[in-house]
């Protein structure tokens, strides 16, 4: 069965930058399962990988950031003040360093670019925003998703067992991308 809008796909995956550097990678984990066409990956790899039948191993090369994680926007640099941050991480500052910050949405990446002395600019550009990405791809399973996968927007066990919390059929399966979740943020000073 070739992967078309709505089945559910099994693949490994490693993702590197232009230099080659590997940012993440499913190898030695469990693959990653996930709804197609529904932007549960990023839009190139989608592009990429569409019409691939099990077995298949591709290449996807010279995703642009437009297709991935977005252009840096120089508006997501953020000063504040070190007290703001809590103490065991004020401690331990380091330009490079990544933290995890509760966004509208849940929690989102965020990088220390710059430490001064009573304050600290956070960058809440998603770390891979501006890059150009490749990926290698081994597809292992391909199915269609059942009218509940759907309905839930996420992939369901392999017995149709619900691993989610109770409750959360309730909730909008959508999740906002970064971009959106930063207007919020905005809007909200
Ligand atoms: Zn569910």
């Amino acid at each position: 069965m070739a992967i078309k809008a709505n089945s559910v796909v099994k693949m490994h995956y490693t993702g590197t930058l232009e230099d080659g550097t590997k940012f993440d990678s499913s190898e030695g984990k469990e693959p990653l399962e996930f709804i197609y066409g529904v932007g549960m990956i990023i839009p190139g790899l989608e592009e990429g990988i569409e019409g691939l039948d099990v077995g298949a191993k591709k290449k996807v090369e010279n995703i642009a950031a437009e297709k991935a994680y977005g252009p840096r926007m120089d508006e997501a640099m953020q000063e504040m003040p070190k007290e703001q941050l809590p103490e065991e991480v004020r401690g331990q500052l380091q330009v490079g360093m990544q933290l995890a910050a509760q966004g509208p949405q849940g929690m989102i990446p965020v990088t220390v670019a710059d430490v001064k002395e009573e304050t600290v600019v956070m960058d809440f550009n998603h770390p891979l925003a501006g890059k150009t990405l490749n990926f290698e791809v081994e597809i292992l399973e391909v199915r269609d998703a059942t009218p509940e996968e759907l309905d839930h927007g996420h992939v369901h066990g392999p017995d149709g067992h619900h691993h989610h919390h109770e409750g959360e059929e309730n909730l909008a399966p959508e999740e906002k991308s970064l971009e959106d979740s930063l207007d919020e943020e905005k809007s909200e000073k």
